[in-house]
């Protein structure tokens, strides 16, 4: 099944100290590796070590999951951190590896895929639970399919900075610990820099590994995987009657709410494929998402998505969507505990009450509504159009929000910041109304609610434009901007003195960005 190429055939000119230090061990005591990955039988890996990167210099580190690792900032200003992360040194107790998976790309099944970028290198013991680290763009593996097995600057700037962001907003998702990057040409439409991302998550098992498994028609492997996430994610499902129709229904659950927090924030995803689907409900693989700046329901933030597939508005469906792939790879064991499809299907159907729950409550509370009633299902409606009428700025305007009082000021300048990115005044005057009359409604005062407000809707987001500055930046050598959008967007509820930059509307130039898959 899997291709027998040597993966470091065409490593690009790797320098004679880079593969010299490949045999030295960093030994680092205080991560402690217990590889449960590693320890699953034949056929769910292929075992290799890093393609060398010569000369690696550090871009960027998140002291927050430094932290999350148990790893003092200190280790970051030694020059063998680089080394580490770039996949030139390996770590003492690890067992790196490419983990193979299938899956739907595009609603078509792409057939077998894998880490054709990646490596485990291992799991560690960390302080708030285990955590597996990656690295992202460390050379070809047999799953690489032709491509050169690399990641370039532009989209590791990217990937870096929005998992850390997506961390400090609350929303689930996989780490980004490091970033380093080397002279190394990488083609693309245009010739990049190399780069290497390291990821940290509790796992990397995504919807598509189930599917690999069930494609090939090996129930033992797809029995060992669900197993194994049991086990060691979910042990709770295990005394369930049937665990796997659990686990089916646990995905479905976390899932759900993932999708209804990325419509809450205005995150579009741009490759919602099974295989970028996180069996643990995590924000997986960042490539070309987006948070709208504009609110645009049928915003289609990938380039190379011709046909709006996954458009703002149609990722709870194709969440649903990608959920019914798992369900079919877990039907064989599903049935094998004695249930049947129709039993899977009331699982699945669960998606849409399980979203539209999660979704109401995250908008309800974006609006500082903590009571529920009846009529807020149009109130929200008639705001969603006026938004989407208007392009009105997502981000701002639900911060600006937090500043309506339920009786309007005299001179109206509670309004007057939400007021001012409308275009139809009348017709914001006319909702404000409605929403003012249900605010009377709401037992907390003004300033509980504003305050209450401004803990869930974001000042910063990681916007396009933002990204692009400190990619420019970094292209020239000066990697300052990545650490300072970071430390802004890790505070991302907080209004931060001399920052107002990063809050502030999009320019005119960010329209034109255009970001496709090529990354
Ligand atoms: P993605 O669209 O980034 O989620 O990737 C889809 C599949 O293509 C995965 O199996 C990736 O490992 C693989 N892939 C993407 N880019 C590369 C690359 N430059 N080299 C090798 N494999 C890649
Ligand atoms: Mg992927």
């Amino acid at each position: 099944m899997l291709s027998s190429a040597d993966p470091h055939s065409s490593a690009p000119g790797a320098a004679a100290h880079v593969e010299a230090a490949r045999d030295e061990l960093a030994a680092w005591p205080e991560l402690r590796f217990d590889n449960s990955f590693a320890r699953l039988p034949e056929g769910f890996y292929t075992r290799l070590a890093a393609v060398p990167l010569p000369d690696p210099r550090l871009v960027a580190v998140s002291p927050a999951a430094l932290e999350l690792l148990g790893l003092d900032p200190a280790r970051a200003a030694e020059p063998e951190f680089a080394e580490v992360f770039a996949g030139n040194r390996p770590l003492a107790g690890a067992q790196p590896l490419a983990a193979v998976y299938s899956g739907h790309q595009f609603g078509v099944w792409a057939g077998q895929l894998g880490d054709g970028r990646a490596l485990l290198l291992g799991e560690v013991a960390a302080p708030h639970g285990n955590l597996e680290i990656q690295l992202k763009g460390s050379g070809r593996t047999p799953y690489s399919r032709g491509a050169d097995g690399r990641a370039v600057l532009r989209s590791s700037i990217r990937e870096f900075l929005c998992s850390e962001a997506m961390a400090a907003l609350g929303i689930p998702t996989t780490r980004a610990l490091a970033l380093v990057s080397a002279e190394l040409p990488v083609f693309r439409e245009t010739v990049e820099t190399a780069a290497v991302l390291t990821r940290l998550s509790p796992s990397f098992v995504r919807f598509g590994s189930f599917e690999h498994f069930y494609a090939a028609g090996d129930v033992e492997r797809l029995r060992l995987l669900a197993d194994y996430v049991i086990a060691k994610f979910r042990p709770a499902l295990a005394a369930e009657p049937d665990p796997y129709l659990a686990l089916l229904r646990s995905a479905v659950h976390d899932t759900a709410r993932l999708v209804a927090r990325w419509q809450a924030v205005g995150f579009c995803h741009g490759v919602m494929n099974t295989d970028n689907m996180s069996v643990l409900g995590l924000t997986l693989d960042y490539g070309p998402f987006g948070f709208l700046d504009g609110f645009d329901r049928d915003h289609v933030c990938n380039h190379s998505d011709d046909t709006g597939r996954y458009s703002y508005a149609m990722q709870p469906r194709v969440a649903e969507w990608n959920c019914w792939c798992l369900g079919q790879a877990l039907m064989p064991l599903v049935v094998a505990c004695g249930d049947g499809a129709d039993d899977a299907r009331a699982v699945l159907a669960q998606w849409t009450g399980a979203f539209e729950a999660a979704h109401r409550e995250a908008v309800r509370a974006k609006l500082g509504l903590a009571l529920a009633h009846d009529e807020d299902a149009a109130l929200i409606e008639a705001l969603f159009e006026r938004l989407h009428a208007d392009r009105v700025d997502f981000t701002l305007f639900f911060r600006n929000l937090s500043r309506v009082h339920r009786h309007a000021a005299a001179d109206g300048d509670d309004a007057r910041a939400c007021r001012d990115l409308v275009v139809d005044r009348d017709a914001f005057d006319a909702w404000l109304a409605r929403y003012r009359r249900r605010l009377a409604l709401e037992a907390r005062s003004d300033d509980e609610r504003a305050a209450a407000m401004n803990r869930l809707n974001p000042l910063y987001v990681l916007r396009n434009h933002l990204a692009e500055i400190a990619i420019r930046d970094a292209r020239q050598g000066d990697f300052t901007e990545v650490a300072r959008l970071l430390r802004v967007l890790q505070r991302p509820y907080d209004e931060q003195a001399g920052r107002e930059a990063y809050a502030a509307l999009p320019p005119d130039w960010a329209s034109t960005l255009r970001l496709s898959c090529s990354s």
